[in-house]
């Protein structure tokens, strides 16, 4: 028998969650973002769920294929675009849309043969600092691209970095929606700037022509704990469930793991679950870190290792070894355990735990 560890894929939230961003941007459409595997849901499992989107954004081209290899026939955006000329073979062989955010890219472009031309979203550095055109420079690689032969419709997007949060008293987007607002006015194109933060948080001022939702799609909260799950109405689309393979009665004065960092005080029973940091679980959740046992809540006690880790069962007298344990996502009996809880326990985020499942955890549809 495998180890019982498995990740569950939910479909059902899947389509659930992006009938959230339709409903939070009922005028604009909606990429559903699969970078990186899909958040780590895998772009095959997920796609069942997603496939009602508009179009598909990610990074990979050898993503981009296999969505093609699914027979998704419609948009796919490369949200960094290209990352050499020959990639731009691959975006006329398999119709993709693609970025662009700097020179580089305009010049293979301006290269680059093809019989039909591209459709392209030049990317406005509206204060984040990571991919785009400084605003001083947009309006000249806007006209160098509509200039090219190779190119047919150009989309404007940028991209906020404090979307689901306040900055310095003001929301977060305010001034990067400014820089954006007057580097793009006048200019045609479809318009794309909302993330998921975005799209919940300020729908009004960002939705424009396309919105594109990751991490909501998935049932992650970019503001949690502003916001939770329960708030946005953002269902798991994950669960990372194993069990209770060895259970342990301790005495005051017993410790539990690596390094002895929980010490028992008073007469305890803990569950050991085979479930460690290399099933992508993070080490560094510590002592406390929430944790469903046969639906009920619970907490991690002592250091996570490679392969398991310690619940306290002392309060739940009816579970033990065999018990069912859920890491983050759907409990039975319809409990739940977001994974933003996990996530912020253990000092990180969402996104971060669902991209680390590893390899080694089966993963399968629900
Ligand atoms: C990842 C990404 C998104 C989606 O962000 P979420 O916070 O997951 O919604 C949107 N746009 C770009 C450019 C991205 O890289």
């Amino acid at each position: 028998m495998p180890r019982p560890i498995e990740a569950l894929i939910h479909p059902d939230a899947l389509a659930h969650n992006l009938g959230r961003a339709r409903a939070q941007a009922p005028n604009a459409r909606v990429w559903a973002v699969v970078k990186a595997n899909a958040y780590g849901h895998g772009i095959e499992r997920a796609y069942p769920g997603l496939r009602g989107a508009d179009g598909f954004a990610l990074l990979d081209l050898a993503e981009a294929e296999r969505l093609r290899a699914l027979d998704w026939r419609g948009p796919i955006l490369l949200l960094e675009g290209v990352f050499e000329p020959r990639d731009l073979e691959l975006c006329s062989r398999l119709k993709l849309w693609h970025a662009v955010h700097c020179e580089q890219q305009i010049d293979w472009l301006a290269m680059h043969k093809t019989h039909e031309p591209h459709r392209v979203f030049l990317k406005l550095n509206s204060g984040m600092n990571r991919l785009g055109f400084p605003p001083a420079a947009f309006r000249a690689a806007y006209a160098r691209l509509q200039a090219l032969p190779q190119v047919d419709e150009i989309g404007l997007m940028t991209h906020f970095s404090d979307a689901d949060a306040l900055r310095l008293g003001q929301d977060g987007i305010a001034h990067q929606l400014a820089a954006y607002e007057a580097a793009t006015d006048g200019l045609a194109g479809e318009r794309s700037i909302a993330n998921s933060a975005a799209t919940l948080r300020h729908p009004g001022r960002t939705a424009h022509d396309w919105v594109r939702a990751g991490i909501m799609m998935y049932g992650g909260v970019p503001d949690f704990p502003e916001h939770d799950a329960a708030h946005w109405d953002l269902r798991p689309a994950m669960t990372l469930r194993s069990q209770v393979i060895g259970v342990q009665d301790l005495q005051p004065g017993d410790t539990v793991g690596y390094g002895s960092t929980f010490t028992a005080e008073r007469p305890m029973r803990v569950g050991i679950v085979a479930c460690g940091y290399a099933d992508g679980y993070p080490r560094h959740a510590p002592t406390g870190t929430p944790v469903l046992v046969d639906g009920q809540r619970s907490t991690t006690v002592g250091r996570v290792s490679m392969d398991m880790l310690a619940v306290d069962l002392t309060a739940l007298p009816a579970s033990g070894w065999g018990s069912e344990v859920t890491l983050w996502g759907e409990g039975p009996h319809g409990s739940r355990l977001p994974i933003d809880e996990v996530a912020r326990a253990a000092g990180t985020i969402g996104y971060e735990l669902m991209c680390a499942v590893a390899p080694r955890v089966p993963i399968r549809s629900a």
